[in-house]
């Protein structure tokens, strides 16, 4: 049978999936010898039984019994014993920290008898153990009965009014009897009974509301936000009581071991004397410093200092906890590893590595490509201390500032950069959001429309700043009023909304990757760590990183940013600009000759953009994909073209020109041009066209060659779904490279992308005719769920998102279990076929860290991303092989 209850003597950190986080460190604690109040866990497992089942565990409640006596017998008192009662906190702890989120009840085992025991055992403090057992039937009260919070904050308020006082501290004894009475009343009008007095009863509901809250609503909205799975379920915690009020020799507080904000090493927290812990969240007084306990408490403060240098040296991380003074002793209610920033994950991963508490593989375990990607962003220059008016979610990292607007048409119209405000997006704000530098909402969270699409667009997004009115052309937030026109700053990384314009700064990281780093930051303990770590990651990646560039200015960026070459050059850009009319003449040419004038004239041009981006890659792979998209897109749009020819016919003047284009645009007009006359299918339709281009890569690599350089051309074909489409044109290459290439000894590999699903069902035959394989997840992830990449994300994503029929969408995270199935398939048969073929990934998913990890477990050899996102798919490439060999290098 399964063991629903554990001693913290029984437990241990790494229990985390049965004891919660919490039941799991202050079971550590314990076995370390560190002064923790006695208790015991009551498992996940436990809670997901109850929660099934909607009522009692067979078995638990014997499990609690022997616990609950050996509790009893430590602490040397009995649950709710009249004459020296022990009281016991029931506190949630679940696997992943929910702050805030579900119930604790504390001071259970309190009735109208054991309050005089609790006065006794606090030397006859009597307002102490009457305010205790108020607390006990407020919390009691609204956690596991639904009592209206409301009507306590009532009973008190008018407590007050009484006795003409203001606050609850100078209510006396008697008041707070009075108090527990009318409390008692309230409870009794709203549950139908009277408070319960049995202690074992009290513990027992308690327990079954924990549980229940595991399925509140906040708790619920807040893992769909943070991804936690729904069942995993809440561990309970049955603690004795310990006062941190009993006087100005007791008190509460919260530590850190180091900075979470910045890593740095020292004394961080607060402290707050003759309190409990709630108080200190309810933030009704204001806390000291922590470094002041040293004046009040010596004693307890050298505890502590030492307990936290034990906990660093057994974590090996920075780890927050939570401790009570009572009466001069010392006791630790909860530890964990502590959240942090991301310019503070580096630092401490750095330092701990320097401190010889971690291996250098264990640090890169530390952090994340998502915080290096947040580093790279512009942040606010807060030197100016600017005051937040508000908070919301982070959304989309990024900072913006702009004047406010609240429509779609506003921020079109507007000239300068805007916010736009909204309560909420929908796809009518699409222009909007496109033209705004950054968005606000009040509602929503990081699912919601107006999150997935500017995380798309990349734009600066703070969602679900609930404390915000928005009107129709104001907000207003506790108080003050925003007008439209008045400029604010959003930061789509903490969520924090300012008045006014706070300046941009630079990101630091980025000028350290650009090489052009600022003299007086050179010595930034983050920057230090960034180049350590990073500089590991490359040395223990088995995945290389290639960029996505079509301009020598890009290829040098990424260059620049650890690329080790290029992994798809779109070749379609180069036809636009300028060069719009020849491609207009090729595609409209009545004749072969005409036709082949335009590509002769065309030719040198791509020559020349070849070789600046060979140059720039000099000695790195440089793989140019021939010409993808449907030729239409280079032409005017149907609809324009026809109003145009119409008027003109109207007022009687013939452009022949014009009427000859709209019958060619007519011509190639298509209801599904990504399913049309697209890649591989243009070149084997429109003569000489891929010729061109093909010949143009030679004689660029041969020019580069000539020049002393060391050019290593691929040539891609793209949309390729049968191996006879890549024999066709692969014949003509050859016979082209041959002729260009010579004796200059320049080497040509031919490859094709994997971005049909055919292709990847057939990769065995079709790796007969490809050097390597390019998988195009942007077009694979189309094809393979039937989603138009351009249309579906900003449509209907949202809804998807909130069902969870995905948790991400798939166009930036990899879906393994569909298009990756399809890439293991093309992998595995492919290299089948061709042992040395060369696999890697070029859709957008090659810079998504989660993809990463992926592509490596695939054993893909490179990814290939946008120069941004190089760095973090270099981090990430180093953290995928770390993980695949294990990392217990502390
Ligand atoms: C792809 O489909 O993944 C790809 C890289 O090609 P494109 O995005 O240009 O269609
Ligand atoms: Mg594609």
């Amino acid at each position: 049978m399964a063991k629903f209850v554990y001693d913290f003597a029984e437990g241990n950190k790494d229990l985390k999936d049965l004891l919660g986080g919490k039941g799991a460190n202050l079971a550590e604690m314990t076995n370390l010898g560190l002064p923790v109040p006695a208790g015991f866990t009551i498992t996940t497992e436990a809670c997901q039984r109850y929660l099934a089942a909607g009522t009692h565990v067979d078995g638990l409640d014997a499990e609690i019994d022997e616990h609950l006596a050996a509790l009893e017998r430590s602490m040397g008192r009995r649950l709710g014993d009249p004459a020296d009662p022990l009281l016991v906190s029931v506190r949630s702890g679940a696997k992943f920290s929910m702050p805030g989120m579900m119930e604790t009840v504390l001071n259970v085992g309190l009735n109208d008898e054991s309050v005089d025991g609790l006065s006794r055992q606090a030397g006859g403090n009597d307002r102490f153990a009457w305010d205790s057992y108020r607390r006990l039937i407020q919390m009691f009260g609204k956690t596991v009965c639904d009592v209206p919070g409301s009507e306590f904050e009532e009973a008190l308020h008018a407590a007050k009014v009484a006795k003409g006082v203001k606050d609850d501290v100078q209510l006396d004894a008697d008041d707070l009897k009075g108090l527990v009475g009318a409390y008692k009343k309230v409870f009794a009008k709203h549950t139908g009974h009277d408070f319960p007095q049995d202690p074992r009863q009290q513990l027992d509901l308690a327990i079954e509301a924990v549980f229940r809250s595991w399925n509140a609503d906040r708790a619920v909205l807040y893992r769909r936000q943070e991804r936690i799975p729904a069942d995993l379920g809440t561990a309970v915690n049955v603690v004795a009581m310990v006062f941190g009020n009993l006087g100005p020799d007791s008190g509460t507080g919260v530590a850190f071991t180091r900075d979470p904000a910045t890593g740095e090493s020292g004394i961080y927290g607060d402290y707050l004397q003759n309190a409990q812990g709630e108080d200190v969240v309810a933030g009704i007084r204001n806390t000291l410093p922590l470094a002041d306990l040293e004046k009040i408490d010596k004693k307890s403060y050298d505890e502590l200092l030492a307990i936290m240098a034990t906990l660093e040296g057994h974590y090996h991380d920075l780890c927050d906890i939570e401790f009570t003074i009572e009466r001069g002793k010392l006791w630790m209610l909860q530890t964990r590893v502590g959240k942090r920033t991301a310019a503070a994950a580096f630092t401490i991963a750095a330092q701990l590595v320097d401190e010889g508490m971690i291996d250098l593989d264990e640090a890169l375990t530390r952090v994340s490509g998502a915080q290096l990607a947040q580093l790279m962003f512009p942040r606010f220059d807060l030197s100016g201390d600017p005051t937040a008016i508000t908070r919301g979610v982070g959304a989309s990292p990024g900072a913006a500032y702009g004047k406010v607007v609240f429509s779609s048409a506003e921020a079109v119209a507007a000239d300068g950069p805007v916010i736009l405000v909204r309560r909420e997006t929908n796809p009518d704000d699409l222009p909007g959001m496109i033209a705004a530098q950054g968005i606000l909402t009040s509602r929503g969270g990081k699912t919601s429309h107006a999150a997935v699409v500017a995380r798309g667009m990349g734009k600066t997004c703070v969602c679900g700043a609930d404390e915000i009115e928005v009107g129709r052309d104001q907000f207003t937030v506790g108080g003050q009023v925003v007008r439209a026109g008045d400029v604010i700053s959003i930061d789509g990384t903490t969520g924090r909304v300012y008045l006014g314009e706070v300046p941009v700064r630079p990101s630091e990281v980025v000028q350290y990757f650009e090489g052009d780093l600022d003299p007086a930051l050179a010595n930034e303990p983050l920057v230090a760590a960034v180049h350590l770590l990073m500089t590991h990651a490359d040395s223990r990646a088995a995945l290389k990183v290639r960029t996505n560039a079509d301009t020598g200015a890009d290829a040098a960026r990424a260059r620049r940013f650890g690329a080790h070459g290029i992994g798809l050059c779109r070749t379609e850009h180069m036809f636009l600009g300028d060069r719009r009319e020849l491609v207009e003449r090729l595609i409209l040419a009545p004749n072969p000759a005409e036709r082949n004038d335009a590509l002769a004239a065309l030719q040198p041009l791509q020559r020349a953009d070849f070789l600046d981006i060979f140059r720039e890659m000099n000695g790195l792979p440089v793989t140019v994909r021939l010409i993808d998209p449907p030729l239409h897109e280079f032409l005017p749009s149907l609809e324009e073209l026809a109003v145009q020819v119409a008027v003109a016919k109207a007022r009687g003047e013939e452009n022949e020109r014009d009427e000859r284009m709209l019958s060619a645009v007519r011509r190639m007009h298509e209801q599904n041009p990504m399913l049309g006359l697209r890649g591989v299918r243009l070149g084997l339709v429109i003569p000489g066209l891929f010729a061109m281009q093909v010949r143009a890569i030679a004689e660029a690599a041969v020019a580069l060659a000539a020049e002393g350089g060391h050019p290593k051309p691929e040539i891609m074909v793209p949309l390729v779904g049968a191996v006879q489409e890549l024999e066709t044109v692969r014949a003509e290459a050859e016979r082209i490279i041959a002729e260009v290439v010579g004796d200059s000894g320049v080497e040509v590999l031919i490859g094709t992308m994997i971005e049909v699903p055919r292709a990847a069902l057939t990769a065995g035959q079709i790796a007969e005719a490809a050097e390597f394989f390019s998988f195009g997840t942007n077009d694979l992830t189309q094809m393979a769920w039937g989603f138009s990449r351009d249309d579906v994300e900003g449509a209907f994503f949202w809804r998807y998102l909130e069902l969870g029929i995905f948790g991400i969408s798939p166009f930036e995270s990899i879906d393994r279990d569909g298009v990756g199935r399809l890439v293991r398939i093309a992998a595995a048969e492919g290299r089948a076929t061709r042992p040395g073929l060369k696999l890697g990934v070029c859709g957008e998913h090659g810079g998504d860290p989660e993809s990463v990890h992926f592509f490596h477990e695939v054993g893909l050899d490179y990814v290939s991303c946008s120069p941004f996102r190089v760095p973090v798919a270099r981090l990430e490439a180093g953290r995928a092989a770390v993980e695949s060999t294990g990392s217990d290098h502390r």
